[in-house]
């Protein structure tokens, strides 16, 4: 049995799964364990964003995402039993993404693929494995496992928790996880719903003391609920479904009729970041790292976007293609958009929970009346979505981002556009996907092919027409450009010439 690897990974959930599936784009040797016996069957988080169903179609599972999931079309506002407005979803920008829509799919089946996605590459994950402890060697870690009552040690030279908001790494790494417990009671719940509300869209009770917001999923009359519970319920010991079903009655002012729930909960929420995306050679990511309200369906999501961003730099690292203090971009990077998320997060939740005359007043009559008016707006339609499909997330100004070109800046995402190439019109993330072997790309346009004469980077000319032109323009290029892109399709370098020099002084800082 193997004993020693590059990377351990502790934890399969969907920021775990998704670390594997990254690592194994680089050929990397790793390990993968979960105490759990397989993929959840809990549905847990269950949206998508659209930046994460960017990473999906990188690994070729996106087809298979959509034809099991739920595009949600709108937005119903309630209260008081009555529904009182609507908002449409629909036409968020097809030119921003090709998934601008808010899709519901949920964590098991997400967890499910990317296993299967494993296994389908020669992977296992090492299930019933529990994560004792570790230790600190010299060179790397010797970490201790448990399967069927039998402990093991393995050697790992880079050591990822991804074992969830109570990370027993985390704790044992003595990292802070600063932040607070809501005092809320919250309740989630996989149900029917006999009620005639709308079913393919966001369905929102505001009330005076709570909200309850239920997700369409998958299956005729078939919801998520989440939603807050009454104060009476804070210091409740147990709190029985019956209690849960007929408070939500209660709150939405109609018979709602659960019937049929699949899965229930309540619980109390966390709002904590760690202080550190690592010490030494340790590095969290996702719920280890962060942990904050659903308020946004943000939480899976930003796991994913974390593993995404670490992978290829521990990758290159390990594969002797960059320098070692290329890992520390990854905390100089995520850090920002964990601290973001909670505050963001956690304003979202207040004006969602919390009573005082402002925000009872904004719940039950501003938004219900304001939000739909507001998302008829291109403009506005367009904000919300940037922000919650985490595409606006970035990386500007930050130290592994030099240059900018027309209205594109190093840091950001590569802008979602299709070309004419030979005639025919070809979405740039498959051409990016299709090249993934080598990782990083180099677009030029309309200047001499640049000739790095680097082993990690494929150049690539994009053919020079009216078409490309235009569609080049409107994104925000100049009517020259090399761009250097990252293996997660963020901007690494961009300039409107190549000037050889500036160019490998930015090689040279980080990469071999
Ligand atoms: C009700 C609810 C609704 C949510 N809705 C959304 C949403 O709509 N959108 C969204 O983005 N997020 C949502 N979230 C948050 C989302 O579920 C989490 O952010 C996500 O699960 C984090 O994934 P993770 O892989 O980091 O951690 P986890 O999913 O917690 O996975 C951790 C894994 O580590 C394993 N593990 C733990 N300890 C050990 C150990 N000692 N040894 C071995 N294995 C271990 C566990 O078995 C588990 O498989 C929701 C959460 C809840 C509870």
């Amino acid at each position: 049995m193997q004993t020693s690897y590059q990377v351990v990974i502790c934890g399969a959930g969907p920021t775990g799964l998704m670390l594997a599936a990254q690592l194994l784009r680089f050929g990397i040797d790793f390990l993968i364990v979960d105490k759990k016996a397989a993929p959840t069957t809990e549905s847990r988080a269950v949206v998508v964003q659209a930046k994460s169903m960017e990473i999906y179609d990188q690994l070729n599972l996106s087809n298979e995402i959509l034809s099991d999931a739920v595009k949600t079309d709108g937005l119903c506002f309630w209260r008081n039993g009555k529904k009182i407005s609507q908002a449409s979803f629909e036409n968020f920008g097809s030119d921003i993404t090709p998934f601008d829509f808010l899709l519901i799919y949920e964590q098991s089946k997400n967890e499910s693929l990317l296993y299967s996605y494993l296994q389908k590459n020669n992977q296992e994950v090492a299930w019933n494995t529990e994560f004792i402890s570790y230790e600190k060697m010299q060179e790397g870690f010797v970490v201790t496992v448990k399967n069927n009552d039998t402990e093991s040690q393995i050697k790992a030279q880079y050591l990822v928790a991804c074992d969830g908001g109570n990370s027993l790494l985390r704790q044992q790494s003595g990292m802070e996880f600063r932040g607070g417990t809501y005092e809320h009671v919250f309740y989630v719940a996989d149900t029917h719903i006999q009620a005639d509300i709308c079913d393919s869209k966001l369905n929102f009770f505001v009330a005076k003391d709570t909200f309850n917001l239920f997700f369409p999923m998958m299956g005729k009359k078939r919801f998520r609920a989440i939603g807050i519970l009454p104060k009476e319920y804070y210091h409740k010991e147990e709190i029985t479904y019956q209690d849960v079903s007929s408070q939500v009655d209660k709150d939405a002012g109609m018979d709602l009729g659960f019937y049929d729930t699949q899965w229930y909960s309540t619980y109390k929420l966390h709002h904590k970041k760690v202080k550190g995306f690592n010490v030494g050679n340790l590095f969290f990511c996702g719920d280890a790292a962060h942990v904050h309200s659903p308020a946004g369906g943000q939480g899976m999501n930003t796991g994913l976007q974390d593993a995404y961003n670490l992978a290829w730099k521990l990758a290159l690292v390990i594969n002797q293609k960059a320098k070692k203090k290329l890992l520390a971009t990854y905390h100089e990077e995520r850090n920002p958009v964990a601290e973001n998320l909670l505050k963001t997060t956690d304003r979202l939740f207040s004006l969602m929970s919390q009573n005082g005359w402002f925000n009872t007043l904004m719940r039950m009559y501003i938004a219900p009346n304001v939000a739909p008016t507001l998302l008829k707006i291109k403009a506005l339609r367009r904000r919300f979505f940037l922000l919650a499909s985490q595409i606006e997330i970035n990386y500007i100004g930050l130290t592994l981002a030099k240059g900018k070109c027309g209205k594109l800046k190093a840091g950001m995402r590569f802008p979602y556009f299709t070309l004419l190439i030979d005639g025919k019109n070809i979405s740039i993330f498959h051409i990016i996907r299709d090249s993934c072997e080598t990782t990083f790309l180099l677009f030029y346009y309309n200047i001499k092919r640049p000739e790095t004469n680097h082993n990690s980077i494929k150049e690539i000319e994009i053919e020079n027409n009216e078409i490309n032109k235009e569609v080049l323009q409107k994104v925000g290029f100049t009517n020259s450009f090399v761009c250097l892109i990252r293996p997660d399709n963020y901007i690494a370098y961009i300039s409107e010439s190549f000037d050889r020099s500036d160019f490998q002084e930015y090689i040279d800082k980080f990469f071999f």
